[in-house]
């Protein structure tokens, strides 16, 4: 969505500290300075698994034409018919909806033919599987509350996320790039994060926005079929690997590197950044006016995230740590050290600064990192703001800016992740 946010809620800090010359630096769970193995390329139509609910008690579910109940897999119930709009909830082990009552880990609502599930105001193809609250297989169960995870086919969900990523009168090469670049993320979180996780996507911000059939068009539709199968993809000729193929609304001017999500500095491959781009400039967010952010504002977002920052006392200031732009008009913060009144410092990414304030919800407008970061005393200016998002990988914006100026969906796949190869997989 043009007016994305990319909260990268996944990555939420998990305690993976380093003292180093006497500053804490706080990471991620999957911010590992070894690198992993990319995964190969899909070898057919992968099932996608998105989360489209979470933590409620209960939640209003039903068919839009012939469904089955399955509950572990057995099936409990089914019809020709639609299931009539009703409660589904979990309380002691047990699921409810309308008179029936199901003991079981999980129950799946499943879509034949035509059908749709509805959950909530939405409606989704294929089937919806409900779990407890437990985001991992085998984990503890938290108390009441229900995971709603749709299962589709990638096309399917592509053309649920592209209608809600782009707008309606976007190009259709933008659309394009768009999917090409969205089946290559959904296809590395598959095959990375979801391995361990009973989801593979989330359907917001944190991964990549979607809103199931009640979302789906035309243009979205005719964008995925006509790109069906087709990645990304790296490495040597016959040991290709998918990559994690990061875009954002509008990059401000130059691509970034992936470096100011996660993992070590990149210096080369398609997430290395650097990449101008001035096609992104019809954007409101390509230059946006100085936010100042109280000092007592930022100390409690961090604090709510980072228990080391909590314990600083109150904040003193930000210091910019390192600034990795290609000139001094540009400049990237990439960490930044938060400076408490008790004298420590705790370094983190300075997009986690600016995902922590959006969470906060008490700061409008500082929508990139892309910024100058200046101490006033009580309160912290970010200037001479760029971009929208995180800036790595696709620039919506500037997709769309290039497809109007005739560029190919390769054309624009290639400025945006250079030496990056396409293969239809399936
Ligand atoms: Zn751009």
């Amino acid at each position: 969505m043009p007016d994305r946010r990319r909260y990268f809620t996944r990555y939420i800090p998990v305690a993976v500290v380093l003292l180093l010359t006497g500053v804490l630096t706080v990471s991620c769970y999957h911010c590992s300075s070894t690198p992993k193995p990319e995964p190969a390329l899909p070898a057919g139509v992968p099932i996608v698994r998105v989360l489209i609910s979470r933590s409620v008690e209960s939640v209003n579910i039903g068919t839009t034409g012939p469904y089955e109940i399955h509950a572990d897999g057995s099936v409990v119930a089914r019809s020709m018919s639609s299931l009539p709009e009703g409660k589904l909830s979990r309380r002691d082990g047990r699921w409810s909806l309308h008179a029936a009552k199901y003991t079981a880990d999980e129950l799946t609502i499943v879509a034949v033919g035509q059908s749709c599930v509805r959950v909530g105001s939405g409606l989704y193809r294929s089937k919806v599987v409900f779990n407890a609250d437990a985001v991992r297989p085998g984990s503890p169960k938290s108390g009441g509350g229900m995971l709603a995870v749709n299962h589709l086919d990638m096309e399917s969900y592509l053309t649920g996320v592209l209608a809600r990523e782009l707008y309606k009168s976007w190009h259709i090469s933008a659309y394009r790039a768009q999917a090409i670049a969205a089946r290559t993320y959904a296809f590395y979180e598959i095959r990375t994060f979801g391995q361990t996780h009973r989801y593979d996507l989330r359907s917001d911000q944190s991964s990549q926005v979607y809103g199931g059939f009640s979302a789906e068009t035309d243009k979205a539709r005719r964008a995925v079929e006509t790109t069906r199968g087709i990645v990304m993809a790296i490495g040597p000729e016959g040991n290709e690997r998918v990559f994690k193929a990061y875009y954002s609304s509008c990059c401000g001017g130059m691509t970034n590197s992936a470096y100011v999500l996660s993992g070590p500095p990149i210096t080369s491959g398609p997430l290395a950044g650097g990449q101008k781009c001035d096609d992104c400039k019809a954007s409101s967010r390509y230059r946006w006016p100085a936010v100042t952010v109280p000092k007592k504002i930022i100390f409690r977002a961090l604090s709510k995230r980072y228990k080391q920052i909590a314990d600083l006392g109150e904040l003193k200031t930000i210091e910019s740590v390192k600034e990795a732009g290609a000139d001094d008009a540009f400049p990237r913060t990439v960490w930044i050290n938060v400076v408490g009144t008790n004298g420590k410092k705790v370094r983190i990414r300075a997009e986690d600064l600016r995902i922590s304030l959006l969470r906060d919800g008490q700061t409008q407008g500082l929508y990139s990192m892309n910024c100058r970061i200046r101490d006033t005393g009580e309160a912290v200016v970010f200037d001479r703001g760029r971009g929208f998002g995180h800036g790595v990988g696709l620039c919506q914006w500037g997709a769309q800016g290039k497809a109007i100026r005739g560029c190919s969906v390769q054309e624009i796949l290639q400025s945006y992740y250079p030496g990056a190869k396409l293969f239809r997989a399936y």
